[in-house]
C-alpha cells in the first residue's frame, strides 16, 4: 500500500455539542503531513453506528488511508469496536498480550478490574492490534479494497503514543516506491508574514515543484517550513538547504533557529552552550518569562530565579528602585526597568538579567503612557540595554507577545555581547 492521502474522522457526541475541542485530528494531519500524506478531509460524527458506518462508506472509496479516533472505553456510549467488527465481519477474540497489560494496569494502580474492563482486550479477528502502552483501549487496523482504516482512542496522548510508535513505523513501512520527504525549518520572530513574503518574493518563486514553503506565525512567531519530496534523501537535503540558506541570510535579523524550537529553548541553549546565567525581575508579565525558561529541561542550570516585583513596594524594596524613579517617572519607564534589571542581577549573581514592565491593559493607560506599553531591559557586564515597545492586542495576547520579546531581547543580547 502505497499511502498518499487520507481522510480523518473524530468520533464523539462531547465534540460535536462543543465541550471538547478536537486536538486529536489537528495532531493527526500534522504527523501525516509531516510524512508527506495529504489529508483530503475531516469528519466529526457522533457516538452512533450508522454515522460510524456511513462514514466509512464515504471514505474508503476517496483514500488510502482513515484514521478514526474515539469511542473506544469500556462504557456504553462508545461504539466504534463493535461497529467496526460488524462493518468488516468480524469476531471478537481475546488479545492475550493486551490482556495482560489490562491485568498489569489495573494492578498497578491497585484498582479492581471489571468485566467491561477484561473486554477491552476483545479484539476483531479481523483486525491487527496496535499497542496501547499508556491505556486500555488497543488502536485497531483494518484492510479493505487496498485502504487502510485505523481505529485509535480519543485520549490526546494514547491516540497520539499510538500514532507515532504503532501506525506511523507500519506506514512507512508499506511505502512502495522509496518517496522521501524532507522539511527545513526557519523560525523569525519580530517580522509579520506578509513582510517576509514579500522580501522572499524571488526565492520563493524560483521554488521548484517538490518542494513547499509554508507560512506558521504565532504570536509574534514566524515559523517558515520547506517541505521537499523526492527519492534520494541526501540530494533532497542538500538542495532544500540551499533555499532554507537562502531565506534566512534575506531575513538574517529576525531568524533565531533553524530547527523546530521555541525562544526559550534557543535562550536555554545559548545559555548552556556559553556556561551563561540568567535571572529575571518581572512586573506585568507576573513570572511568565520565569514559567517559559523552566519549561525547557535542564534549565537549572542556567536559571537562577526570578522576583515577581508587580506592586510598587516589592520593586522599591525588594529591587531598590528608587522612590523618586517611581514617582517622577513611574514604574513603567526606562529608568525603573534599568534599575530592576541590574538589581537582580546582582542580587541573583548572574552574567545576565532580563526586567519587564508595562500596561498591558485593557486599561490603566494615561495620555503619555497608554495602554500596550511595555519597558524592557536587558542587562549583563557589557552593556544595559533598554527598550521600549507598543503592543496592541487583548491583556493576554499581550502577556505572550511581552515574554516572546523579553525572550527575543535576551538571545539578541547574547548573540551580539558573549558570542
Ligand atoms: P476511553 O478509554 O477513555 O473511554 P475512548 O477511546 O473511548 O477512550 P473517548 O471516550 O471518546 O475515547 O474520549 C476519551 C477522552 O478523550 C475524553 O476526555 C474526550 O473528551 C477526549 N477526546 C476524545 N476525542 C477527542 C478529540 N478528537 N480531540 C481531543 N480530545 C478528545
Ligand atoms: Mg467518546
Amino acid at each position: 500500500m502505497n499511502c498518499r492521502t487520507a481522510i480523518i474522522i473524530s468520533i464523539g457526541d462531547e465534540l460535536l455539542i462543543g465541550q471538547v475541542i478536537d486536538t486529536n485530528s489537528a495532531v493527526i494531519a500534522q504527523q501525516l503531513s509531516g510524512a508527506g500524506i495529504s489529508v483530503l478531509k475531516k469528519y466529526t460524527i457522533k457516538d452512533e453506528a450508522p454515522e460510524i458506518s456511513n462514514a466509512l462508506d464515504e471514505a474508503i472509496p476517496e483514500a488510502d488511508l482513515v484514521i478514526m479516533t474515539g469511542g473506544l472505553g469500556p462504557t456504553n456510549d462508545d461504539v466504534t469496536k463493535a461497529t467496526l467488527n460488524a462493518y468488516f465481519k468480524g469476531s471478537l477474540k481475546r488479545d492475550e498480550t493486551v490482556f495482560q497489560h489490562v491485568v498489569a494496569f489495573f494492578k498497578k494502580r491497585n484498582r479492581p478490574m471489571l468485566v467491561v474492563n477484561e473486554a477491552q482486550a476483545d479484539v476483531p479477528d479481523v483486525a491487527q492490534v496496535l499497542f496501547n502502552r499508556l491505556g486500555t483501549a488497543p488502536g485497531m487496523l483494518f484492510e479493505k479494497n487496498n485502504t487502510w482504516v485505523v481505529s485509535l482512542p480519543g485520549v490526546p496522548r494514547e491516540m497520539q503514543t499510538i500514532m507515532l510508535e504503532e501506525l506511523m513505523p507500519r506506514l512507512l513501512a508499506a511505502r512502495t516506491g522509496n518517496q522521501v520527504i524532507h522539511h527545513e525549518h526557519i523560525l523569525l520572530f519580530g517580522r509579520g508574514e506578509s513582510y517576509v513574503a514579500a522580501d522572499i518574493k524571488d526565492i520563493e518563486d524560483s521554488l521548484p515543484a517538490h518542494i513547499s514553503l509554508a507560512y506558521l506565525p504565532h504570536y509574534g512567531l514566524l515559523k517558515l517550513r520547506l517541505s521537499g519530496k523526492g527519492t534520494n534523501i541526501a540530494q533532497l537535503q542538500s538542495e532544500m538547504g540551499v533555499y532554507a540558506d537562502m531565506i534566512h541570510q534575506r531575513e538574517l535579523d529576525f531568524v533565531f533557529a533553524r530547527k523546530e524550537s521555541t525562544l526559550e529553548r534557543t535562550v536555554v541553549e545559548l545559555l548552556q552552550e556559553n556556561r551563561l546565567t540568567i535571572a529575571s525581575a518581572e512586573s506585568c508579565t507576573g513570572g511568565m518569562v520565569a514559567s517559559r525558561i523552566t519549561d525547557i529541561p535542564g534549565a537549572s542550570a542556567v536559571f537562577m530565579g526570578t522576583v515577581v516585583s508587580y506592586d510598587n513596594n516589592i520593586k522599591h524594596r525588594i529591587l531598590g528602585v528608587k522612590n523618586e524613579t517611581l514617582e517622577q517617572e513611574g514604574a513603567v519607564s526606562a529608568a525603573c526597568v534599568i534599575q530592576m534589571a541590574q538589581s537582580v542581577r546582582d542580587m541573583m549573581q548572574t552574567d545576565i538579567a532580563v526586567a519587564i514592565s508595562g500596561i498591558l491593559g485593557p486599561s490603566g493607560g494615561t495620555p503619555t503612557k497608554p495602554v500596550g506599553l511595555v519597558f524592557f531591559s536587558v542587562s549583563s557586564k557589557y552593556q544595559t540595554e533598554v527598550f521600549d515597545l507598543n503592543f496592541p492586542y487583548d491583556r493576554a495576547i499581550n502577556k505572550e507577545m511581552v515574554v516572546n520579546t523579553a525572550l527575543n531581547l535576551v538571545r539578541k543580547h547574547i548573540q551580539a555581547f558573549f558570542l
